[in-house]
């Protein structure tokens, strides 16, 4: 396959991601178990399909993930700055913890488990579960410490409900949060991430949007055990994924091709665990190039999840 992934500005940063972004939680082991050699194989891979950006989490596996990505990275080999690193902070398996105190000491411990010297963007992870307003006044300013050090080059924050996203960007100075990272918000059957763009680009905000598979619900397999969906979102995904097969296709890739579509995104991070997803994965993205469109399936799945049509789930302190 040739090596056209196409790349997109992320905001103001400079960076530019490949639209297909590689969501290493599935490397901490959480959609299953994976081998070192396969997380290797499947890294090696994604370069070589020219995806450049990666990211983790000290939360996905209780660090794992980290240290399974480090690890394939320097498998791998490419040179630091041909590739882009976004981990998180404030959110562990033990809890969380969005103090200026953990989260600078927090970088320390993903650095040395990623085995680098600096990530490219470090994101508040999940912060509708602190208090919003200590994410402002205290963690953004720790973490803008840690850009003046060299540790970090971008601030992000990350989270479910969309309203987070207002909330802190209308309190901090402009350009102090460089990206935000929305998950399960943009796909076949949800599209409510589209309609804070025009706020987002507003604000000079690079916007990534993660698991375009709904964590799943979107995949021939089905989602993992604790999945948060409802029975009923659930049971129409099963469907709709159903109806695909029946036709020959697959729901995946339908669904990656659908959130590929909106360049307005910087990269549909998706998780990954093998060579064939990723070969998959970038297959889907080739089509969009090519214009390769499913428009007739497409209509009657999105008349099957009509019914849960942009249907989330309960997430955050209430
Ligand atoms: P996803 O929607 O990307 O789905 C991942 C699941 O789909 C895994 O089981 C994976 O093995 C499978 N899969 C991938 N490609 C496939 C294909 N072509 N065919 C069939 N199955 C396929 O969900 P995700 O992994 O949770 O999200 C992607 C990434 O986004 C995460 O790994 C993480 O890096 C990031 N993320 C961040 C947050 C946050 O910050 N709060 C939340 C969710 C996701």
């Amino acid at each position: 396959m040739e090596k056209t992934l196409e790349l997109r500005s992320l905001g103001n940063t400079g960076l530019k991601l490949s639209c297909v972004g590689f969501g290493a939680s599935p490397l901490g082991s959480v959609f299953g178990p994976v081998s070192d050699e396969e997380a290797i194989a499947t890294v090696r891979e994604a370069f070589r399909l020219g995806i450049n950006f990666f990211d983790t989490s000290p939360y996905y596996g209780g660090t794992l993930s980290e240290k399974v990505l480090g690890k394939s990275l320097k498998a791998v080999g490419v040179p630091r700055d041909q590739f882009i690193v976004s981990t998180k902070c404030g959110r562990y398996k033990d809890g969380f913890d969005f103090s200026a105190t953990r989260v600078t000491q927090s970088i320390d411990e993903s650095l040395e488990r990623l085995q680098l010297d600096y990530v490219d963007i470090l994101q508040c992870h999940d912060i509708e579960f602190g208090s919003l307003d200590q994410i402002i006044n205290e963690t953004i300013p720790a973490l803008q410490k840690l850009k003046e050090k060299g540790k970090i080059r971008f601030i992000g924050i990350t989270g479910l409900p969309l309203g987070i996203f207002n909330y802190v960007l209308d309190r901090v100075p402009l350009g102090t949060i460089d990206v935000i990272l929305s998950y399960c918000h943009y796909g076949i059957n949800d599209t409510t991430l589209e309609d804070l763009l025009p706020y987002l680009k507003s604000k000079g905000v690079g916007v990534i949007s993660a698991s375009p598979l709904s964590m799943g619900l979107l995949t021939e397999n089905g989602p993992p055990d604790w999945h948060p969906a409802s029975s009923e979102l659930k049971a129409a995904c099963r469907k709709a994924a159903d109806f695909c097969k029946e036709k020959g296709k697959d729901i995946s890739k339908l669904a990656m091709k659908y959130s590929l579509c909106n360049k307005d995104f910087s990269s549909i991070l998706v998780g990954m665990k093998s060579v064939q997803q990723v070969q998959d994965n970038v297959a889907a993205a080739m089509e969009v190039v090519k214009g390769e469109k499913d428009e007739e399936v497409l209509v009657e799945i999105e008349e099957i999840l009509k019914p849960v049509k942009n249907q989330t789930w309960p997430s955050g302190i209430q």
